[in-house]
Order: structure tokens, then C-alpha cells, then sequence
């Protein structure tokens, strides 16, 4: 079997979070690609489910949509229990649901610092502890998480040492998993995107007027684009990546080389 053939995903079921759209529905739509049924998992139901039905139409997998707030931790163990009884089973996952809440330190409200810590860090360990639960007990599994490049440098000129804190508890967390797991076959690796088009940056009114000031400083003068963190997440959630566990992969153009 070739290698191409060898990181195929037949036969494994997966789930990503914050799926609806973005880098999520991007690496749904990479995992059905290369042969997994999937779990398309978001707050915003509606979208989720058009989603789907556009990765399903295009794959020909199976692909459901399930509509679950990540910091619940009620709604992620459902999720988690209605994906095995669906997809049969879960083999990886990827958590990647986040926000960024951009504020200067001394303006941030406690409210907004821990809205932050619960989408983007607290919802990293509920989900990655409960479906390693599931994984531990049915013969291992690969997890994924988004950090960021923000875990590694403090992104200028906005302000936003929540989100750059919670990317990089996404990391030592990832991390620590990864120890913990290592010899119980769950292999958990994490990936830190630079600028990425998305909404989260395409459409949002403080950040979308940022994005020429952020290509100045980038050595490739341009944002990435989603489908460019795709083969990462298909080589982490696959059988050629078993010695692979506790990495962070940098996907910032060299962005945070200097
Ligand atoms: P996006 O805003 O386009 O998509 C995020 C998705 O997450 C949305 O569908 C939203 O409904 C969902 N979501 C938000 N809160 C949720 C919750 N509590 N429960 C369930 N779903 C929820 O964002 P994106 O750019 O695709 O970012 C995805 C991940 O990548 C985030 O963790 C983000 O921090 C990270 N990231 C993004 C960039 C970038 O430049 N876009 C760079 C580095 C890291």
C-alpha cells in the first residue's frame, strides 16, 4: 500500500467542533474527503446542518450535524454519546471551536477574560477529557486542538491577552494529554495557525480593518487560507502519525519566525 493509501481515514468516525464553518468545516470536509464519517458539532445548529448536507453530498460519507455549546459540560457528553450511537464509534476528534474577544488588558472585564477562557480553553479540556474517556476505554484515538500562533508570540496591534493566554493553556494542555495518554493509545497534538480568512477575521468589525497591517509583518504578505491546514489535521487524525503525540504544527507562513 502506498503512502497516500496509508493516511486514508476509511472506516474511522471523527467529530470536529466549531464545524459550521471556517477551519472546522474545512478539516470536516478534509476527514469525509479521505474516507471518515464525521460529526459536523456547533452551537449554530442551522449552519451545522447545511454544512453536513454539502460534506455529504460531496464525499458521499456519512456526515451528521449535532448542535452542542463546547463550555457545557452536559451538552459535550451528550454530543460525545449521540456521535458513538450514530457514527458507530469515534476514532479522532477535533476540537477547535474558539473566539477572540479583543480588549486592552486594563479595560477587559472579568466577564469577557472568562467568556474567553471557557470557549477557547476550559471547552479544549471537556472536550478532549471526555472523548479521550471513550477513546482510553475502546482502543485508543487521535485528538486535535486549534491553538493558535497567538500561544506562541503576543499578536500586534490588537489587544488580546485573553485569547493569546488561552491558546497557550491549549498547548501545555495538548501537552499534558499527551503524557498522560501516551502509553493508552490516545495521541493528542494540537495545531497553531497564523492569520487565517474566516469570518473570524474576515467579518469582524474590529479585526477585518487590521488585516493589510498584519500583512506588512507577515513574511508571505498574506493570510492563509483554511483549506491550508487541512492535510495536517488528515496526517493527525490517521494511522501514519502513531508516533506522533504531544506536537504543536505551526501554520503561519513563518509568521512567528522573528
Ligand atoms: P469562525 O468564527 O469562522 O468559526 C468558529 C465556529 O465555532 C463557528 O461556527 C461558531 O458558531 C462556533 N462556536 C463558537 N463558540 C462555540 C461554542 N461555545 N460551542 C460550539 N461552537 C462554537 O472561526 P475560525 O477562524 O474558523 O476559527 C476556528 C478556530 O481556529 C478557533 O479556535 C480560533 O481561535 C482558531 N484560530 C483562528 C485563526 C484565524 O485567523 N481565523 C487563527 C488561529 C487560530
Amino acid at each position: 500500500m502506498g503512502i497516500i493509501e496509508k493516511m486514508r481515514l476509511d472506516g474511522k468516525r471523527g467529530f470536529v467542533t466549531g464545524a459550521a464553518r471556517g477551519i472546522g468545516k474545512c478539516t470536516a470536509t478534509a476527514f469525509a474527503e479521505a474516507g471518515a464519517d464525521v460529526a459536523i458539532v456547533d452551537m449554530d445548529l442551522e449552519t451545522a446542518q447545511a454544512t453536513a448536507q454539502e460534506i455529504a453530498q460531496a464525499t458521499g460519507r456519512k456526515v451528521i450535524a449535532l448542535k452542542c455549546d463546547v463550555t457545557d459540560e452536559a451538552q459535550v457528553q451528550a454530543m460525545v454519546d449521540e456521535v458513538v450511537r450514530q457514527l458507530g464509534g469515534l476514532d479522532f476528534c477535533h476540537a477547535n471551536a474558539g473566539i477572540c474577544i479583543n480588549a486592552p488588558a486594563d479595560e477587559m472585564t472579568y466577564a469577557q477574560w472568562k467568556k474567553n477562557m471557557d470557549v477557547n480553553l476550559n471547552s479544549v479540556f471537556l472536550t478532549d477529557t471526555i472523548a479521550g474517556r471513550y477513546m482510553l476505554s475502546h482502543g485508543g484515538g487521535s485528538i486535535i486542538n486549534t491553538a493558535s500562533m497567538s500561544a506562541h508570540i503576543v499578536n500586534v496591534p490588537q489587544p488580546q491577552c485573553a485569547y493569546n493566554a488561552s491558546k497557550a493553556g491549549v498547548i501545555q494542555l495538548t501537552k499534558s494529554l499527551a503524557v498522560e495518554w501516551a502509553k493508552r493509545g490516545v495521541r493528542v497534538n494540537s495545531i497553531s495557525p497564523g492569520y487565517i480568512g474566516t469570518d473570524l477575521t474576515l467579518s469582524s468589525e474590529t479585526l477585518k480593518p487590521l488585516i493589510a497591517q498584519w500583512n506588512a509583518m507577515a513574511p508571505m504578505g498574506r493570510l492563509g487560507k483554511p483549506e491550508e491546514l487541512e492535510s495536517i489535521c488528515v496526517y493527525l487524525a490517521g494511522d501514519t502519525s502513531t508516533f506522533t503525540t504531544g506536537a504543536d504544527f505551526g501554520l503561519d507562513g513563518a509568521f512567528t519566525c522573528f
